[in-house]
Protein backbone atom coordinates (compact mmCIF):
# COMPACT_ATOMS: atom_id res chain seq x y z
CA UNK A 1 0.00 0.00 0.00
CA UNK A 2 2.99 2.62 1.29
CA UNK A 3 4.42 1.25 -2.07
CA UNK A 4 1.92 2.35 -4.06
CA UNK A 5 1.41 6.00 -2.91
CA UNK A 6 4.41 6.73 -3.26
CA UNK A 7 4.89 5.52 -6.47
CA UNK A 8 1.68 7.80 -7.46
CA UNK A 9 3.25 10.96 -5.97
CA UNK A 10 6.06 9.85 -8.30
CA UNK A 11 3.46 10.00 -11.09
CA UNK A 12 2.09 13.25 -10.27
CA UNK A 13 5.32 14.70 -9.79
CA UNK A 14 6.71 13.77 -13.19
CA UNK A 15 3.26 15.19 -14.58
CA UNK A 16 3.55 18.42 -12.40
CA UNK A 17 7.11 18.97 -13.88
CA UNK A 18 6.12 17.89 -17.77
CA UNK A 19 3.32 20.28 -17.44
CA UNK A 20 5.86 22.78 -16.50
CA UNK A 21 7.55 21.89 -19.12
CA UNK A 22 5.25 22.71 -21.89
CA UNK A 23 3.95 25.74 -20.44
CA UNK A 24 7.22 27.48 -20.60
CA UNK A 25 7.91 25.88 -24.46
CA UNK A 26 4.71 27.33 -25.36
CA UNK A 27 5.33 31.18 -23.40
CA UNK A 28 8.17 30.80 -25.15
CA UNK A 29 7.08 30.03 -28.59
CA UNK A 30 4.10 33.11 -28.07
CA UNK A 31 6.20 35.57 -26.83
CA UNK A 32 8.84 34.88 -30.25
CA UNK A 33 5.80 34.64 -32.34
CA UNK A 34 4.20 37.97 -30.86
CA UNK A 35 7.83 39.71 -31.64
CA UNK A 36 8.08 38.38 -34.85
CA UNK A 37 4.49 39.60 -35.90
CA UNK A 38 5.07 42.69 -34.45
CA UNK A 39 8.46 43.38 -36.83
CA UNK A 40 6.61 42.26 -39.61
CA UNK A 41 4.18 44.74 -39.09
CA UNK A 42 6.61 47.62 -39.23
CA UNK A 43 6.43 48.91 -43.35
CA UNK A 44 8.01 52.28 -43.76
CA UNK A 45 7.07 54.00 -46.61
CA UNK A 46 10.48 55.32 -48.53
CA UNK A 47 9.61 58.44 -51.50
CA UNK A 48 12.06 58.37 -54.04
CA UNK A 49 12.18 60.06 -57.86
CA UNK A 50 13.95 57.29 -59.95
CA UNK A 51 15.73 59.02 -62.45
CA UNK A 52 18.73 59.31 -60.26
CA UNK A 53 21.72 56.68 -61.54
CA UNK A 54 23.22 54.92 -59.86
CA UNK A 55 21.16 55.69 -56.52
CA UNK A 56 17.93 55.36 -57.80
CA UNK A 57 16.38 54.14 -61.37
CA UNK A 58 14.36 51.57 -62.70
CA UNK A 59 15.48 48.81 -63.96
CA UNK A 60 14.06 48.53 -67.75
CA UNK A 61 13.69 44.25 -67.25
CA UNK A 62 11.51 44.49 -64.52
CA UNK A 63 10.55 48.00 -64.55
CA UNK A 64 11.52 47.87 -60.38
CA UNK A 65 13.52 50.65 -58.81
CA UNK A 66 16.74 49.60 -58.20
CA UNK A 67 20.32 51.29 -56.97
CA UNK A 68 22.51 52.37 -54.62
CA UNK A 69 20.01 54.20 -51.85
CA UNK A 70 17.30 51.20 -52.58
CA UNK A 71 19.34 48.72 -51.37
CA UNK A 72 20.89 50.67 -48.38
CA UNK A 73 17.98 50.88 -46.56
CA UNK A 74 16.75 47.76 -47.26
CA UNK A 75 19.78 46.23 -45.71
CA UNK A 76 19.17 49.02 -43.00
CA UNK A 77 15.81 47.72 -42.78
CA UNK A 78 17.02 44.10 -42.23
CA UNK A 79 19.80 45.02 -39.50
CA UNK A 80 16.18 46.85 -37.53
CA UNK A 81 13.90 43.79 -38.65
CA UNK A 82 11.23 46.09 -40.18
CA UNK A 83 10.70 46.27 -43.64
CA UNK A 84 10.23 48.83 -46.17
CA UNK A 85 8.13 49.73 -49.08
CA UNK A 86 9.36 52.20 -52.47
CA UNK A 87 6.91 54.34 -53.82
CA UNK A 88 7.96 56.97 -56.56
CA UNK A 89 7.59 60.59 -56.46
CA UNK A 90 8.64 64.07 -58.11
CA UNK A 91 11.73 65.38 -56.29
CA UNK A 92 9.60 68.40 -55.43
CA UNK A 93 7.41 66.37 -53.93
CA UNK A 94 9.14 64.71 -51.26
CA UNK A 95 9.53 66.67 -48.83
CA UNK A 96 5.61 67.95 -48.59
CA UNK A 97 5.27 63.81 -48.63
CA UNK A 98 7.18 63.52 -45.45
CA UNK A 99 5.95 66.21 -43.94
CA UNK A 100 1.92 65.07 -44.54
CA UNK A 101 3.16 61.51 -44.02
CA UNK A 102 2.19 59.93 -47.41
CA UNK A 103 5.58 58.31 -46.65
CA UNK A 104 7.65 57.91 -43.50
CA UNK A 105 11.13 58.28 -45.03
CA UNK A 106 13.02 59.86 -48.21
CA UNK A 107 15.76 58.11 -49.96
CA UNK A 108 16.36 60.04 -52.67
CA UNK A 109 19.75 61.54 -53.11
CA UNK A 110 18.76 64.02 -50.89
CA UNK A 111 21.44 66.69 -50.20
CA UNK A 112 21.57 67.42 -46.47
CA UNK A 113 21.44 71.54 -46.01
CA UNK A 114 20.13 74.23 -43.61
CA UNK A 115 16.87 75.04 -45.51
CA UNK A 116 16.03 71.77 -45.66
CA UNK A 117 17.10 70.44 -42.21
CA UNK A 118 13.93 73.64 -41.11
CA UNK A 119 11.68 71.31 -43.09
CA UNK A 120 12.74 67.62 -41.99
CA UNK A 121 15.22 65.84 -39.78
CA UNK A 122 18.40 64.04 -41.53
CA UNK A 123 20.18 60.96 -40.74
CA UNK A 124 24.01 60.81 -40.24
CA UNK A 125 25.58 61.53 -44.30
CA UNK A 126 25.15 58.38 -46.02
CA UNK A 127 27.36 59.48 -49.41
CA UNK A 128 29.75 62.49 -50.13
CA UNK A 129 28.90 64.27 -52.91
CA UNK A 130 29.07 67.74 -55.12
CA UNK A 131 27.67 69.18 -58.33
CA UNK A 132 29.33 68.83 -61.83
CA UNK A 133 29.02 71.32 -64.98
CA UNK A 134 28.18 69.28 -68.25
CA UNK A 135 27.75 70.20 -71.61
CA UNK A 136 27.58 68.68 -75.13
CA UNK A 137 30.63 66.97 -76.32
CA UNK A 138 31.21 69.20 -79.32
CA UNK A 139 30.96 72.14 -76.88
CA UNK A 140 34.42 74.24 -77.05
CA UNK A 141 33.37 77.27 -75.39
CA UNK A 142 32.22 75.93 -72.25
CA UNK A 143 35.39 74.93 -70.15
CA UNK A 144 33.97 75.98 -66.48
CA UNK A 145 32.11 77.69 -64.17
CA UNK A 146 33.26 80.98 -64.97
CA UNK A 147 32.28 80.23 -69.14
CA UNK A 148 28.71 79.91 -68.72
CA UNK A 149 28.35 84.11 -69.21
CA UNK A 150 24.82 84.30 -71.52
CA UNK A 151 24.60 80.46 -70.80
CA UNK A 152 20.99 78.74 -70.61
CA UNK A 153 21.52 76.10 -67.96
CA UNK A 154 19.32 72.71 -67.39
CA UNK A 155 18.64 71.53 -63.98
CA UNK A 156 15.89 69.44 -62.23
CA UNK A 157 13.46 71.08 -59.95
CA UNK A 158 13.74 71.54 -55.95
CA UNK A 159 17.49 70.45 -56.33
CA UNK A 160 20.68 71.90 -54.91
CA UNK A 161 21.85 72.23 -58.69
CA UNK A 162 18.28 74.56 -59.45
CA UNK A 163 20.10 76.36 -56.76
CA UNK A 164 23.28 76.97 -57.71
CA UNK A 165 22.04 77.46 -61.13
CA UNK A 166 19.92 80.65 -59.92
CA UNK A 167 22.53 81.89 -57.89
CA UNK A 168 24.90 81.92 -61.07
CA UNK A 169 22.20 84.14 -62.68
CA UNK A 170 21.44 86.20 -59.90
CA UNK A 171 25.24 87.09 -60.35
CA UNK A 172 24.44 88.12 -63.39
CA UNK A 173 26.57 84.94 -65.07
CA UNK A 174 23.60 82.84 -66.28
CA UNK A 175 21.47 83.79 -68.48
CA UNK A 176 18.26 81.62 -68.43
CA UNK A 177 17.90 78.56 -65.99
CA UNK A 178 15.31 75.70 -67.05
CA UNK A 179 13.56 73.46 -64.25
CA UNK A 180 12.63 70.02 -65.49
CA UNK A 181 11.13 67.14 -63.40
CA UNK A 182 13.44 64.81 -64.26
CA UNK A 183 17.19 63.75 -65.15
CA UNK A 184 16.60 61.60 -68.01
CA UNK A 185 14.77 64.81 -69.99
CA UNK A 186 17.05 67.21 -68.82
CA UNK A 187 20.27 65.58 -70.18
CA UNK A 188 18.27 65.16 -73.32
CA UNK A 189 17.43 68.58 -73.81
CA UNK A 190 21.21 69.09 -73.57
CA UNK A 191 21.92 66.72 -76.26
CA UNK A 192 19.44 67.92 -78.20
CA UNK A 193 21.02 71.30 -78.02
CA UNK A 194 18.47 73.38 -76.14
CA UNK A 195 20.35 73.89 -73.35
CA UNK A 196 24.24 75.08 -72.52
CA UNK A 197 24.98 73.19 -70.12
CA UNK A 198 23.56 71.26 -67.34
CA UNK A 199 24.11 71.52 -63.08
CA UNK A 200 23.67 68.38 -61.82
CA UNK A 201 25.39 65.62 -59.37
CA UNK A 202 28.80 64.91 -60.25
CA UNK A 203 28.15 60.90 -59.79
CA UNK A 204 24.48 61.01 -61.36
CA UNK A 205 26.16 62.81 -64.82
CA UNK A 206 28.65 60.60 -64.69
CA UNK A 207 27.00 57.28 -64.73
CA UNK A 208 24.66 58.59 -66.88
CA UNK A 209 27.39 58.98 -69.63
CA UNK A 210 28.83 55.92 -68.71
CA UNK A 211 25.81 53.88 -69.46
CA UNK A 212 26.19 54.92 -73.24
CA UNK A 213 25.94 58.62 -73.62
CA UNK A 214 29.05 59.50 -74.91
CA UNK A 215 27.92 62.58 -76.78
CA UNK A 216 28.17 64.71 -73.09
CA UNK A 217 30.92 65.61 -70.88
CA UNK A 218 31.65 67.06 -67.77
CA UNK A 219 34.10 70.14 -67.62
CA UNK A 220 36.23 72.20 -64.91
CA UNK A 221 36.23 71.35 -61.25
CA UNK A 222 33.37 69.45 -59.22
CA UNK A 223 31.36 72.83 -57.78
CA UNK A 224 30.87 72.07 -54.51
CA UNK A 225 30.69 69.37 -52.11
CA UNK A 226 27.46 67.70 -50.47
CA UNK A 227 26.49 64.92 -48.23
CA UNK A 228 23.46 62.72 -48.75
CA UNK A 229 20.79 61.81 -45.81
CA UNK A 230 17.95 59.97 -45.46
CA UNK A 231 14.94 62.55 -44.33
CA UNK A 232 11.85 61.88 -41.96
CA UNK A 233 9.21 63.62 -40.50
CA UNK A 234 10.50 66.44 -38.00
CA UNK A 235 10.23 65.04 -34.39
CA UNK A 236 10.23 61.42 -35.55
CA UNK A 237 13.09 60.57 -33.19
CA UNK A 238 12.64 56.90 -33.33
CA UNK A 239 12.37 56.25 -36.69
CA UNK A 240 15.42 58.54 -36.81
CA UNK A 241 17.11 56.20 -34.44
CA UNK A 242 16.10 52.82 -35.96
CA UNK A 243 17.69 54.79 -39.55
CA UNK A 244 20.88 55.89 -37.98
CA UNK A 245 21.89 52.60 -35.68
CA UNK A 246 21.35 50.85 -39.32
CA UNK A 247 23.03 52.84 -40.99
CA UNK A 248 26.09 52.27 -38.66
CA UNK A 249 25.91 48.37 -38.52
CA UNK A 250 25.58 48.23 -42.46
CA UNK A 251 28.60 50.95 -42.72
CA UNK A 252 30.73 48.55 -39.62
CA UNK A 253 29.86 45.39 -41.47
CA UNK A 254 31.50 45.42 -44.98
CA UNK A 255 27.73 45.54 -46.61
CA UNK A 256 28.11 49.27 -47.24
CA UNK A 257 31.46 49.04 -49.26
CA UNK A 258 30.18 45.89 -51.05
CA UNK A 259 27.19 48.26 -51.98
CA UNK A 260 29.74 51.15 -52.98
CA UNK A 261 31.19 48.69 -55.51
CA UNK A 262 28.10 47.24 -56.89
CA UNK A 263 26.98 50.46 -58.08
CA UNK A 264 30.29 51.64 -59.34
CA UNK A 265 31.12 54.12 -56.95
CA UNK A 266 34.29 55.44 -55.88
CA UNK A 267 35.79 54.70 -51.84
CA UNK A 268 35.76 58.09 -51.22
CA UNK A 269 32.04 58.45 -51.28
CA UNK A 270 31.93 57.35 -48.11
CA UNK A 271 31.77 59.93 -45.38
N1 LIG B 1 21.45 66.00 -54.30
C1 LIG B 1 20.60 66.92 -55.00
C2 LIG B 1 19.66 67.56 -54.04
O1 LIG B 1 19.47 67.09 -52.96
C3 LIG B 1 19.85 66.26 -56.13
C4 LIG B 1 19.00 65.14 -55.69
C5 LIG B 1 18.15 64.50 -56.79
O2 LIG B 1 17.96 65.02 -57.85
N2 LIG B 1 17.62 63.35 -56.54
O3 LIG B 1 19.05 68.54 -54.35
Amino acid sequence: MMKMRKTMKLVWAVLLMFGLMVTVVACGNNTAEQENGAAEETVYKVGTEPTFQPFEYKDLETDEIVGFDIDLIKAIAEEGGFKVEIQSLGFDALIPAVQSGTIDIVASGMTIDEERSKQVDFTQPYINAGLALAVAKSNETIKSEEDLEGATVAVQIGTTGAMKANELKEQGIVEKVLTYDTIDVLMAELTKGTVDAVINDAAVTESFIKSGHDDIKIVGEQMNTEQYGFAVAKGNTELLQRLNDGLQKVMASGKYEQLLAKYDLPANARP
